[in-house]
């Protein structure tokens, strides 16, 4: 609901939104932004440019080259395998009453990078049907995310990172069972990703999808008229980024009057 009435507004204000349109080169002259060249080579000219690549994955495209900042920034680590389980029946119907819970079957919660493809003591266990929707979904549907290990996926081979998805989802639910109902027969259709995955769609280097540990508050750069926002930036989560932009759009553009 937020996404289209943000990309409406956003629209009648006269705003252009591109879709498959990778940027490959953000090009500065002396020390301020000027253009950016897209995958393809079209080149986009602004006064400003607020980027939610990550603070990273921004400066390494930048030309001439950040080699130097680059080396000195932190990289986020902390990702996650998650399965998405289709069911044949509402969730609650299986004993699954919360709409969210977080779990531990330790003594000690590990808040880290897991020494294994995934961490199976603990856990985020989601029913969206639970949740309170203006109409009920149309079908049932349980989500289990696990803290996993970027490095570890991103080593396997194709075959075996396909077969590891398998083993660990079949791991992860045997433990989440040890506590809760078991509702495999009850599976339709399941779905696994991995940080791989995230990296993939997202960009952010090590499927991090906090991004990096170092936030850059005021959403500046070394480079004038280039700015963060996003994840990296401070704010987390969807709700944190959408205030992010907002803010930064705020902050550098609207106030000073740059397009
Ligand atoms: C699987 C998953 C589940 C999550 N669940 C929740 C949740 O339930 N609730 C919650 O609050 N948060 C959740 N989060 C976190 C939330 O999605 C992020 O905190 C938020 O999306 C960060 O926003 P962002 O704008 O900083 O980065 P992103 O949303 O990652 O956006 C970065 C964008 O930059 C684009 N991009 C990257 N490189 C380029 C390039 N070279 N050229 C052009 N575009 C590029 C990417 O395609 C992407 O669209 C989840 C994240 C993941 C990965």
């Amino acid at each position: 609901y937020i996404l289209n009435l943000l990309v409406d507004k956003y629209k009648s204000l006269g705003g252009e939104l591109r879709m498959d349109a990778e940027v490959d080169i953000i090009n500065s002259r002396r020390g301020e932004f000027k253009s950016l060249n897209l995958v393809g080579g079209e080149e986009l000219a602004a006064d400003a440019l607020i980027s939610s690549m990550g603070r990273i994955e921004t400066l390494k495209c930048c030309d001439p080259s950040l080699k130097e900042v680059v080396g000195n920034e932190s990289v986020g680590e902390v990702s996650f395998m998650e399965s998405l389980f289709a069911l044949n029946r509402e969730p609650r119907d299986l004993g699954y009453t919360q709409s969210i819970v977080f779990f531990c079957t330790e003594n000690q919660f590990r808040y880290e990078v897991p020494v294994d493809l995934i961490d199976i003591s603990s856990g985020v266990l989601c029913c969206p049907n639970n949740f309170k929707y203006p109409k009920p979904l149309s079908e049932g549907m349980i989500r289990l995310t696990n803290l996993a290990s970027f490095r570890l996926w991103d080593a396997l081979p194709r075959r075996e990172y396909i077969n590891a998805k398998k083993e660990w989802r079949t791991k992860a639910l045997e433990n989440l069972f040890t506590f809760f109902p078991d509702f495999r027969d009850s599976v339709v259709f399941s779905d696994t990703f991995t940080p791989k995955t995230i990296f993939k769609y997202t960009g952010h280097i090590n499927g991090a999808v906090y991004g990096s540990p170092r936030k850059a508050k005021d959403g500046t750069t070394p480079i004038r008229n280039l700015f963060i926002c996003g994840t990296d930036q401070g704010f987390l989560g969807i709700v944190g980024a959408t205030l992010s932009g907002i803010s930064m759009a705020n902050l550098h553009i609207l106030q000073r009057g740059t397009s």
